[in-house]
Order: C-alpha cells, then sequence, then structure tokens
C-alpha cells in the first residue's frame, strides 16, 4: 500500500513537471522554428499578426514543422500533415493571446 502511494504521487509529480514543460518550453522553441521558418525574428511575427487579420500558426507537435497561417487566436488549427487539431497561432505561442 504505502509503495503504491509512492509510485501514485510519483506519477503526478512527473505528469505536473511534464505539463510545465510542454506548455514553457514547447511554445517557445515553437516560436522560435516558426520564426526561423518564416525568416524573421519573434518580435516580427507578433507585429505583423497585430496588425493583420491573420497570423502564422506552427503544429506543435514533436517534431512536426507545419506551419500555416490561422486566425490570430487560433489555438487547435489543423495540421496537415499530422491530421491533428494541432496547430496554434504565434501570439497563442507568446501566451499574449
Ligand atoms: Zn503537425
Amino acid at each position: 500500500m504505502a509503495i503504491r502511494l509512492d509510485v501514485g504521487v510519483r506519477l503526478v509529480v512527473e505528469w505536473v513537471e511534464y505539463e510545465r514543460h510542454i506548455q514553457m518550453d514547447n511554445s517557445d522553441s515553437k516560436l522560435k522554428t516558426l520564426a526561423k521558418l518564416e525568416g524573421c525574428d519573434e518580435m516580427d511575427i507578433l507585429e505583423a499578426a497585430t496588425y493583420d487579420g491573420v497570423c502564422p500558426g506552427i503544429c506543435v507537435n514533436e517534431g512536426c514543422e507545419y506551419t500555416t497561417q490561422v486566425e490570430p487566436d487560433q489555438r487547435a488549427g489543423h495540421c496537415e500533415s499530422c491530421n491533428t487539431k494541432t496547430v496554434k497561432s504565434a501570439l497563442v505561442l507568446a501566451g499574449i493571446i
């Protein structure tokens, strides 16, 4: 019983750490990847997205670099490469929206 509790607590701690890692590091690196693919820096993308009705977005799946134009508040856009709803806009990745 004590061992099972330990395992349970450890799994919860690992899950929380994993979630935190995904939310902070993945978004940040995905935003950098998106900027690199667009040929500009992150600020250029964010600035352009503030004026235009569309915003570049990138699939947040590990290893996928599919990009497309999305609505600025897009959080679950369609990735044609993965066939999943995993495209987020640069503004969402940056935590602005
Ligand atoms: Zn993808």
